[in-house]
């Protein structure tokens, strides 16, 4: 493992590593967005950790916890829409359109990756989307315009108009079960990375993490770069310790 806690050497390793690739994959974690105002799980008071998270099966069973689910999720999305994507997220666009990357793997929810650029069928979302939402049951999409306040005159959580299943936005709870395509998409993409780089995440939350262990074992170069250190930095290639808007930033202009 070689680490380097200077953001340009770091930046300068980075770009040898992608320029050395034949099929890169980039695996976010909140870490990428923190630049751009949304605050990652561990900053202190942030909207994340303050709040004991709704489980799946208390939002199937109570009214009242979809109501609270509405509430939360709609402030985070005036958060997301209120956010633009950093100099990492473009960088990483600019990766894919140039060939280097061919994927990027997510547990954001925040839709940065698209709005920064990259393709929608490319990013694989393993948390889900917060910007969106649809039925659980016939997963008909529905629209978020005017919901807001459709749930705040009524009083009541919306109900699907093709099916009357329960309406929830397209994120994956705790308790819920992982999306199987967007997991068989992640591995399959994994296992094609000859260059697998991990940004932004702590690597804590499965099995999301796993992917980077998978990548390692399947003989791919290993990258990891973050503001601390993670339980997986020992079995890297490289760790770059530093911001990421500084250390992806240059990659923009490949
Ligand atoms: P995490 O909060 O556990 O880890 C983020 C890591 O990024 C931390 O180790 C932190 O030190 C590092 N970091 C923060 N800002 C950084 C920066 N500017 N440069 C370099 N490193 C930085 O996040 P996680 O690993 O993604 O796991 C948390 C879970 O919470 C995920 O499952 C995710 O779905 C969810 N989440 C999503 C968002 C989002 O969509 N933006 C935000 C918060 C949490
Ligand atoms: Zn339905």
């Amino acid at each position: 493992m070689r680490l380097i806690e200077n953001e340009e050497s770091a930046a300068e390793a980075l770009a040898d590593l992608f320029a050395g690739a034949r099929n890169a994959v980039v695996f976010t974690g909140a870490g990428i967005s923190t630049e751009s105002g949304i605050p990652d799980f561990r900053s202190p008071g942030g909207v994340w950790s303050r709040m004991e998270p709704i489980y799946f099966e208390d939002f199937v069973r109570s009214e009242e916890r979809r109501l609270e689910d509405w509430r939360r999720r709609f402030d985070m999305l005036a958060r997301f829409r209120a956010a633009t994507p950093n100099r990492a997220h473009l960088a990483i666009a600019r990766l894919m359109e140039t060939g280097k990357v061919s994927t990027v793997i997510t547990q954001n929810i925040d839709d940065l990756h698209v709005r920064a650029g990259c393709p929608r069928d490319r990013v694989v979302e393993l948390h889900g989307n917060g910007t969106r939402a649809a039925c659980l049951d016939c997963e008909a999409p529905r629209p978020l315009d005017g919901l807001e306040e459709e749930i705040a005159r009524s009083g009541r959580a919306p109900r699907c108009m093709a099916c009357g299943g329960l309406v929830k936005m397209c994120i994956v709870s705790f308790g819920q079960a992982m999306p199987e395509a967007e997991m068989a998409r992640a591995e399959a993409a994994t296992l094609a990375a000859d260059v697998f780089v991990v940004a932004g995440s702590s690597l804590v939350v499965y099995p999301a993490a796993g992917f980077p262990l998978l990548a390692r074992r399947n003989g791919a170069r290993l990258a990891i770069a973050n503001r601390e250190a993670t339980d997986q930095d020992s079995v890297a290639e490289l760790v770059l310790r530093g911001a990421l808007g500084p250390i992806f930033g240059p990659l923009a202009h490949v």
